[in-house]
């Protein structure tokens, strides 16, 4: 059930990409009933978060390749009734600009990564002396993972909503208004938990990789895969009444895991524990390296200071006590001013934001 552009004799194909970290991005052809279908799940995620007809959303992902801002667009104006403003990233819309026109034009929504919900979020306070609670953002989409939700919706004063999908499946799970896990689309999907060693099916509530199979793929269906993603299942009531299971929040994306001294360490994790320090922007960026005759793996963990009159040297103790805590392993933390690794993560660039240089290959 391969679909190859040949296809393209009989039926309208669309090909997009994943966000691609490293190398080329991997393809996929899209036939028109699995576009279509998309665009369904993809509306009824942004229904569920509580956009409805006529609100303006700002839809702050890439455009060109990837999904990220193509997706959306197809969602929203085809079964939501909202209209996208499809300002892309910063490197297709200055952050600057980007805030203009939420102001000018009344947007309510954003969609974004939680990075540049944040850099936007400052550009507008620490650069143009606008305050963001003054834009009015009602709520906000984002992919949560193990961010720090409270931190963003402070920045915003609005809710952020969880969301997880992927490119070659499409919109799977989303949060309702209660932001108590999110909702599995179960007459598209069907998910399952396995143990990341055995491959065994987990009980609901114990974390493991997910396994998706899509029931609704013509093209490129995909039966039992192994995304690498951790989840767990939520195994109490959702408010809403809603009877479709529930994921807990995405705990790293396989994609971005690095071994560490034998330990896997997930970048999202990093980021959590950085977000939870308000001394810090939520900014960082790891570079990973063997040192010495003894080619010891070594992580180094820079972070973005907010206030260059903070001690620097007790925000590097609080961390580096934190991360070990929460990692498992040792890492370095070492300071950096606001601004300074942005050209390692792109953050005002790119929504497909980089933390991770690996040197050791
Ligand atoms: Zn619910």
């Amino acid at each position: 059930m391969g679909i190859s552009p040949a296809d393209g004799r009989t039926m309208p194909l669309v090909l997009q990409t994943s966000g691609g970290t490293t190398g080329l991005p991997r393809p996929m052809l899209y036939c028109p009933q699995d576009r279509e279908t998309m665009a369904i799940l993809g509306g009824r995620r942004f229904a569920l978060h509580g956009i409805r007809p006529g609100d303006m959303v700002l839809v702050t992902y890439s455009l060109g390749l990837s999904n990220g801002g193509m997706a959306p667009r197809e969602a929203l104006w085809r079964y939501t009734g909202a209209v996208p403003v499809m300002t892309g990233s910063g490197a297709n819309t200055p952050t600057r600009r980007q805030i203009e026109i939420v102001k000018a034009w009344g947007v309510q929504v954003i969609l974004g990564f939680p990075s540049y919900l944040r850099h936007m979020a400052l550009v507008a306070r620490d650069e143009m002396g606008i305050d963001p609670h003054s834009l009015g953002i009602r709520l906000i989409g984002t992919h949560l993972g193990m961010e720090n939700r409270r931190q963003i919706e402070e920045l915003w004063n609005a809710p952020a909503f969880d969301m997880y999908g992927t490119h070659e499946s499409g919109m799977l799970a989303a949060e309702c208004r209660h932001q108590s896990g999110m909702h599995v689309q179960e007459d598209a999907f069907i998910l399952e938990i396995a143990d990341p060693e055995t491959g065994a099916l987990l009980p609901d509530g114990q974390k493991g990789t997910v396994y998706i199979t899509t029931l609704y793929k013509y093209g490129a269906p995909q039966i039992r895969f192994n995304v690498n993603d951790l989840s767990a299942f939520r195994t109490d009531a959702c408010p809403c009444g809603g009877t479709m299971r529930r994921l807990d929040r995405i705990y790293g994306r396989n994609d971005n895991m690095i071994k560490l001294r034998g330990v896997n360490v997930f970048p999202e994790a990093i980021g959590a524990v950085v977000a939870e320090d308000s001394r810090t922007n939520g900014e960082f960026f790891c570079f990973v390296d063997r040192v010495g005759e003894a080619a010891v793996e070594r992580m180094e963990v820079r972070v973005e200071i907010t206030d260059p009159e903070s001690d620097w040297a007790a925000v590097r103790d609080d961390l580096e006590r934190r991360m070990k805590e929460v990692l498992g392993v040792k890492v370095i933390v070492t300071p950096a001013a606001k601004g300074e690794l942005d050209a390692y993560t792109g953050t005002s660039q790119t929504s497909k934001i980089k933390r991770v240089l690996d040197r050791r290959k």
